[in-house]
């Protein structure tokens, strides 16, 4: 469903969100797309497990968790941190992939970034037998294929297409899926420029770009410009964002949009890719430093 934003923008601009995030209230919207040719292809090889990696406050380790349940698959989650171990409780992420039946594998920070090297991977079969794998963020050559289905006919009168970026595989099934007066914006919800080559070897045309200047300090980060921005952008539309990835690039567009970066009468679509499930375990953050939180009931 696309919504209107019914701020008034200068130069006639006018800007329209499509609301993934309603796919469901607590598994964000992008994961599902992401999942589903994977979940198909696990079926067909006959898989009885999925395994996947993520952090303590991952929507997609929260996502794999439902859908695994909601398809009857095993779900197991190698989760980085040692120290989580005896604090799933306190953790909404992982109290929420748990009562899906998720099984989880706490590594230390140092044994998780070896988790692509063959070794590790090994040992993990030899604990918990063959399994079909889901890399990190849910990024593979299914993920972007279900990614590609994000857009449709009805949004063929729209100029730019925005959308928050994690690890590339949502722009680039947004990317492959445009029409050719069409341009996809893509904001980094991380520091660094390695995403462009990434991104450029998966594509199949050139008509996009990465704003680079959004993501308030590196992934995870937030200050309280923008914990305000999303309190105010809820209060004003009634739409929720999440600190880690929307509210980042909605803050981005609304700011290019006032530096006359779109031309005049523009129309733009910004995807809501979800993850309002991490809204409380950011707030239990912010609560603990003493800083405002986000005020939008999840
Ligand atoms: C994972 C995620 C993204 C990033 O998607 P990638 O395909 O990894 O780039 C964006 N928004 C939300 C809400 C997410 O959960």
């Amino acid at each position: 469903m696309n919504q209107q934003i019914a701020l008034e923008f200068p130069n006639s601009i006018s800007l329209h969100i499509k609301r993934e995030d309603l796919i469901h209230p607590f598994v964000s919207g992008n994961k599902f797309r992401k999942l589903k040719y994977n979940l198909l292809q696990a079926k067909a090889e006959h898989q009885e497990i999925l395994l996947t990696f993520g952090g303590a406050f991952s929507n997609h380790i929260a996502a794999v968790a439902f859908a695994g349940k909601e398809k009857g698959f095993k779900t197991i989650g190698i989760i980085r941190g040692d120290e989580l171990k005896d604090k799933i409780s306190e953790n909404p992420t992982l109290t929420f992939a748990q009562s899906c039946g998720m099984q989880f594998e706490f590594v230390s920070r140092e044994s998780y970034r070896l988790k692509n090297e063959i070794p590790f991977l090994e040992n993990l079969k030899q604990k918990f037998g063959d399994f079909y794998l889901i890399p990190e963020g849910g990024t593979n050559a299914l993920a972007i294929k279900g990614c590609e289905e994000i857009l449709n006919e009805k949004d063929a009168d729209f100029d730019y297409i925005c959308c928050s970026i994690g690890t590339g595989g949502t722009i680039s099934g947004l990317i492959n899926s445009i029409l050719p007066h069409q341009k996809v914006l893509g904001f980094p919800a991380l520091k660094g420029d390695f995403l462009t080559d990434e991104i450029r070897n998966i594509v199949i045309n050139n008509n996009w770009e990465l704003l680079t200047d959004y993501h308030f300090g590196g992934y995870g980060k937030v200050n309280s410009e923008l914990i305000a921005f999303i309190n105010q952008f809820f209060k004003e539309n009634n739409i929720p964002l999440d600190p880690i990835y929307t509210g980042k690039m909605v803050f981005g567009v609304i700011d290019l949009i006032h530096r006359n970066y779109f031309p005049a009468q523009s129309k733009i679509l910004l995807i809501h890719t979800g993850g309002i499930q991490g809204i409380q375990g950011m707030n239990m953050k912010l609560r603990n430093k003493q800083l405002p939180t986000i005020d939008i009931n999840v």
